[in-house]
């Protein structure tokens, strides 16, 4: 290729580009210098009248005008479009040729006036010429030092052969001269191409510098405008030197407020003015970033903005000594933070602290309590019979009624106590420090606060509490301590009949182990077949025959000896050994039955829990009557109020298909509890037990003796029978006779025994 040829430096394709384009470059120089080559010849003919100058000038015009057209070309071609670099070397080639045949021009004419002429002007303009034009090419042509070492040549070798002809001694020094002057041009020619060559490239590094140094900029302007945060750069005096586009969106400034050089203070000035911050939290701001500049070390400032947006400010030290502020809009952030905190510490549907919050609580003040702080008391609150509420009045209802509890609740504390849901229908409340008189006093006030009935899902309802207190630090010495004895107190309200409050006792806790040791016996009885019946007649007042035995299940512990069933039903009923010890009693009852006259029944006690499993307890009855061969009508099942008041579906249904199968339902001690006269009517019972307690005052006028009157008489007309309960006296007796009841049953005609003491066992003395 052409620059191959031409020139060792061109290997750079755009490099031999711009070395070519550089010999156009001056179309005003290369036409007057031809001109003056061509005027050179046409002066020697002038002054010698040798025509060997004529051709000459004739061929300079020609190569004149063939170089005018080849830079007319050149340059129309370069405006139309960029030149290939094959074209580019063709160029190179027109270039160097004519460039070549306007040289060998010159120096043939210096030759023919040096060699052939005597004419000294001559002599000396031809001489003159070359030597001009031989320091002008190196200048003008150093891009392309082989066309110049060409062109040299091609002027300076026929004038020093033309000086050595001419034998004159002077003239022969000047062609030495020439020679030398030859050899040091060339040798100034390379170095200034090198410097050339060199500053092209030098250029060529710096542009690329330039560009990517441009790019970079736009890359760096371009992350800091897109960055979340707010970020200024400020001087080592605190002037401004860079802030992105986010800075001044937060801090609602201008372009044109954040010139450089704007001093910090100038700034906080501004903030101030357009209200953005207060005085203070500027102020904050300023001392953050001073604090950085002198410490050398990251401040964070939290701002709350006129707008009241939460701006969140680290400050640190650049490496040359300035500080770089860098803000954080956090209000969504801290918002969303402080929703889950509350959310974490809040019970959802009462608004209540939860467990988490209160156990929180708890911990704090039992520390301070022990480092000699303030004591307090805990209040351990539970619904009673929720769990029924909820079944038959829906979830909704029962949500709405823990709403209400709850503002019940919030209502009976003073400034600075707590309520807080600990799940389902338990509540906690923690109190300032209170003696054992005042707790009865709170627990009072929470059981009155339960007393309005609550309207639910259309209903009026009356919802009772149960309450356990204990008091921090005389019932217990931390947080468990403390909450294990309010749970105890709790279960002692529950055990003692519910709505009611009960302060931690030690001896609750005494009776709560013995519970449980009886517990784990009574399980163990169960197994070991350690539990036997006892039977109490049922007699006819009138007959004064026995009408039925009534199953009473015993417990002969081996250690404590008989434990009453008031001890050990409610275990049973709590712990679910019921179920299988109710289902035994059935069973044993019936095959004892079996035996005794058939106008005798037998009369077993079911627990409502039995009702929880209305299909087991039917199989259970069914499977007795079956064994025994007992006929279903011999069978009475004793039920008490407390199952009828939950007016459970599974329930009804269950005495309904017991019914059905011939076994008969008697309701035990009516009179206590709910007493609703409604129950007898809706549900077939051919018994109706009056409670003892009613017994024991009917030789006196009073309530006693009306109610069993009334009762007596609402029974004879749905076709009931009536039984007494705790016939103890001959008088309790004859005046139960005398008021109209039926039946009775009591120590004055029988306490309960074993099946083989039942003798006599139709009759009984009385
Ligand atoms: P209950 O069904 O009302 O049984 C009558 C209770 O009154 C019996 O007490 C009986 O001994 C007592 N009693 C009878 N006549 C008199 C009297 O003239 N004076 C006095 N002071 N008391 C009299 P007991 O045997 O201690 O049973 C207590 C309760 O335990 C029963 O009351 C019953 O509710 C429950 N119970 C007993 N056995 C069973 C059972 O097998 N299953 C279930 N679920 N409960 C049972
Ligand atoms: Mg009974
Ligand atoms: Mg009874």
């Amino acid at each position: 290729m052409a620059y191959g040829r031409h020139g060792q430096q061109a290997r750079d394709p755009q490099h031999y580009r711009v070395l070519v384009h550089s010999l156009f470059s001056s179309p005003t120089s290369i036409t007057l210098g031809n001109i003056v080559t061509t005027a050179v010849p046409l002066f020697c003919w002038h002054v010698t009248r040798d025509t060997t100058f004529v051709p000459v000038f004739l061929v300079s015009s020609a190569v004149l005008l063939l170089r005018i057209v080849i830079f007319v070309r050149y340059h129309l071609a370069i405006r139309q479009r960029e030149q290939s670099d094959v074209e580019m070397a063709a160029w190179d080639r027109e270039f160097f040729l004519s460039a070549t045949a306007m040289s060998v021009v010159i120096g043939m004419t210096a030759y023919f006036a040096v060699a052939n002429t005597e004419d000294v002007s001559a002599h000396v303009i031809t001489i003159t010429t070359v030597i001009a034009f031989s320091a002008g090419y190196i200048a003008r042509n150093a891009g392309r030092p082989f066309i110049v070492v060409v062109q040299l040549m091609a002027m300076c070798v026929p004038l020093s052969i033309g000086l050595l002809l001419a034998e004159e001694p002077y003239y022969s020094w000047i062609a030495v001269f020439t020679l030398l002057f030859v050899a040091s041009n060339i040798a100034i020619l390379f170095s200034l191409n090198r410097n050339l060559v060199e500053l092209a490239a030098a250029r060529k590094r710096s542009e690329r510098l330039a560009a990517s140094l441009r790019s970079k900029n736009v890359t760096l302007d371009t992350a800091l405008n897109s960055m979340v945060h707010g970020m200024v750069m400020f001087s080592a005096n605190l002037e401004l030197e860079l802030a992105n586009s986010r800075f001044a969106d937060m801090y609602r400034l201008s372009a044109g407020d954040l010139a450089p050089g704007l001093r910090l203070t100038e700034m906080l000035d501004r903030l101030i003015k357009a209200q953005v911050l207060s005085h203070g939290c500027a102020r904050d701001l300023g001392e953050a970033c001073r604090r950085a500049l002198q410490s050398g070390r990251t401040n964070e400032v939290e701002l709350l903005t006129e707008r009241g947006q939460i701006f969140v400010v680290h400050t640190e030290l650049t490496p040359d000594g300035g500080i770089l502020m860098v803000t954080e809009d956090a209000t969504e952030r801290k918002a969303a933070a402080a929703q889950i905190e509350r959310m974490a510490h809040t019970d959802n549907l009462t608004g209540l602290p939860n467990r988490f919050r209160f156990n929180q609580v708890l911990r704090k003040l039992c520390t301070d309590a022990q480092c000699g702080g303030k004591s307090f008391a805990v209040f351990y609150v539970d619904l009673d019979n929720f769990k029924s509420i909820n079944d038959s009045l829906g979830h909704e209802a029962g949500d709405r009624l823990l709403i209400e509890v709850a503002q019940r609740l919030q209502a009976v504390l003073y400034r600075g106590e707590l309520v807080a849901r600990f799940g389902g229908d338990e509540f906690l409340l923690l109190t300032r420090p209170m003696r054992p008189e005042d707790a009865a006093d709170a627990g009072r006030r929470i059981l009155d606060a339960m007393s309005p009935p609550f309207t639910l899902a259309g209903r009026t309802l009356h919802v009772t509490t149960s309450v356990g207190i204990a008091l921090m630090p005389e019932h217990g010495r931390d947080q468990s301590d403390v909450l294990r004895a309010a749970d105890m107190a709790l279960y002692e309200a529950k055990s003692a009949g519910r709505n009611t409050f009960v302060l931690f006792d030690p001896k609750i806790a005494e009776n709560l182990n013995s519970r449980r040791e009886l517990e784990q016996d009574l399980r163990e009885a169960c197994r070991n077949g350690d539990l036997f019946l006892h039977y109490q007649p049922i007699v006819n007042l009138r007959s004064r025959r026995v009408v039925s035995y009534e199953a009473l299940m015993r417990w002969k512990h081996p250690v404590r000896g008989l434990v009453p069933p008031s001890t050990f039903i409610p275990i049973a009923e709590d712990t679910g050994l019921i179920a299988e010890m109710g289902e035994w009693a059935i069973k044993q009852a019936c095959l004892d039955a079996r035996a005794w006259p058939d106008d005798v029944s037998v009369a077993v006690n079911v627990s409502a829990f039995q009702f929880k499993n209305t299909a087991g307890l039917i199989a259970a009855v069914q499977a007795a009557l079956l064994a025994s061969r007992l006929p279903p009508s011999r069978l009475e099942l004793e039920v008490t109020e407390s199952l009828l008041i939950e007016d459970q579906e599974a329930s009804v249904q269950a005495i309904q298909a017991l019914h059905q199968l011939g076994v008969r339902f008697s309701l035990d001690d009516f009179g206590i509890g709910y007493s609703s006269l409604a129950y007898l009517a809706r549900y077939p019972f051919s018994k109706v037990k009056i409670d003892r307690t009613f017994a024991q005052h009917v030789t006196v006028e009073g309530p006693s003796r009306s109610i069993i009157e009334v009762v007596c008489q609402l029974a004879a007309r749905l076709g009931m029978r009536v039984v007494v309960e705790g016939i103890e006296t001959e008088e309790q007796r004859e005046e139960v006779e005398r008021i109209g009841a039926e039946q009775a049953q009591g120590y004055l005609f029988g306490r309960p025994e074993p099946v083989s003491k039942l003798v006599p066992p139709r009759e009984v003395a009385a």
